[in-house]
Parts: C-alpha cells; structure tokens; sequence
C-alpha cells in the first residue's frame, strides 16, 4: 500500500498528520458512548490481564506524579489510584494521576465513572493531544500511554513530548497492539481481526467503520523492534519489550536519564 506523499496513516487511508487527528478526534468522540463495553467484548476481557500486568510492572508509589496520556475513559488511571491505595494516600503523599486526552468525550465517561466509584479528586482529566502536552520540562515520574500512541497523528513528536516532561530518572511505558510472534498462530488472528471485530462493532455499536479503523491501524503500526527503534531515537534508554500474548499487544519500557 502506498502513502504517496502523505504523512501517515488513518486505518488504511493516507492521510496527513492534521488530518490524522482531526479523524481520530471524531471517531472516539462517536464511540465514546459504548467505548467501555466494546473494549471487554472484543478483547474477550483479556485486556484486563494485560492491564493487571502494566500496573504491577510500574510499581506505582503514592508520591509519584503520573500521567496517563490519550488515558480515555481512565481504565488505567482507576487501577493505578487504587494500587496506590485511593485518593487519600494520594493527597497525603502528593502525588497526582493525570489523564489526559484529545476527545472530551471520552475524559467525560472517565469522569462519569469515577463519580460512581466516589473518586472525587484522585484523578484529574485534562483534554489534550499527546503531541503537545501543558506540563512544563522534567515534571513528572511516569509517562504511560496505553492503546493510544497507533491513533496519535505524529508519533515521533509524542515520544519527544513524552521525553521532554519526564524528569530525569522518569519512566516510560507504552502498551499497544503489535505483531504475533507466532507464525502458526496469525491466520487465526487475522481472521478474528478481519472479520470478527469490524461485524461486533457493526452489531452492537452500529459502527462499522470505526472497528474496521482498529484493526486497519493495527496493520499499520510499527512492529516491537521498529518501535523499540523509534523511542531510542527520541532519547530514551534502557529500552525493554515484553509480548503479552504472543505479541498480540507488547509493552514497551523505558528511562528517561
Ligand atoms: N488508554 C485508554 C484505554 O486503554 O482504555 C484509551 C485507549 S483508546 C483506544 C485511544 C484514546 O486515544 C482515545 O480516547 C482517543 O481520544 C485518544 N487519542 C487519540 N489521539 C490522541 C492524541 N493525539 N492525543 C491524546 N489522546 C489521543
């Protein structure tokens, strides 16, 4: 497939980076409503697993100010306020969960469900595109962006975004879908992408095109080395990949010294 001299890509549309986000903005902003539940269906809930496991690896402490960037409806964010022991350890040690997205919409759901969890201050959402973000050089201890950097327009000025507000000694973690690393095991996957996902979302989120969009921005994501590549160049060190199953989704570590 050819980008002709476009930047990127929108699903499998060549698209310049503007463009990129100005339809990602409307897509998720069409989803918002039904986000939570497609996310459970279409995963079969293993995105869960994935998400216990993210959590545990980072190991976050009550007096850590994280980010949680293109955060949505804050999946992560409400496990990372409850691994560090709810809001009032938060306030009392002074860290900060801060979730920030491009798509009010989704940072509104977010908000919704933290109401009936009675979190009131835990976590503050902040709408904003991963390419610029408003907190100041070398301010945070944790830079996590989960199933978001694939639906960033310029991924190379968000991973120097992501570098530029960590301070020194920060981390960085990237979980995002990737390549199977089994052969045997991609005619299956292909085949669940293809037409088992792009069906569900026409059935229950009468949405067709916007799940079509997932799976055709999966196939055009980097793969883990490519990745792995692309945050090194942007300064990051100590560079790590782990696959969670069999590379459906990877997890990218790195530090920021
Ligand atoms: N991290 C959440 C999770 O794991 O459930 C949400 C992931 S959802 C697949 C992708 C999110 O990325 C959407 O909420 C979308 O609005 C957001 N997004 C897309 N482009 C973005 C950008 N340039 N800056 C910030 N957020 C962005």
């Amino acid at each position: 497939m050819e980008k002709d001299n476009k930047d990127t890509w929108f699903g499998n549309l060549a698209v310049d980076y503007q463009e990129k986000t100005s339809l990602v903005h409307d897509l998720f902003k069409r989803v918002a409503g039904h986000y939570d539940l497609m996310n459970n269906l279409m995963s079969l809930g293993i995105h869960h697993v994935w998400k216990r496991q993210l959590v545990k690896l980072i190991n976050p402490k009550p007096n850590e100010i994280m980010a949680d960037v293109a955060g949505g409806t804050g999946d992560i964010s409400f496990r990372l306020l409850s691994y560090c022991g709810g809001e009032k350890n938060l306030q009392e040690f002074g860290g900060q969960i801060l979730v920030c997205d491009l798509t009010l919409e989704m940072l509104q759901q977010g908000r919704h469900r933290s109401f009936n969890k009675g979190i009131v201050q835990g976590i503050e959402w902040i709408e904003s595109n991963a390419e610029h973000l408003p907190f100041k050089n070398n301010s945070l201890d944790i830079y996590m962006i989960v199933f978001g950097l694939r639906n960033v327009g310029n991924i190379t000025q968000a991973l120097k975004e992501a570098h530029r507000i960590l301070k020194p000694g920060g981390r960085f973690f990237c979980l995002e879908f990737s390549k199977i690393i089994y052969p045997e095991f991609a005619p299956l996957y292909q085949f669940y992408s293809d037409y088992i996902i792009p069906k569900l979302g026409s059935l229950i989120a009468q949405d067709k095109p916007a799940y079509q969009y997932l799976t055709d921005s999966i196939k055009h994501f980097p793969d883990q080395q490519t990745l792995a590549h692309l945050i090194q160049e942007n300064k990051f060190s100590q560079i790590r990949i782990r696959n969670f199953s069999a590379g459906i989704a990877a997890l990218h570590t790195a530090w920021k010294v």
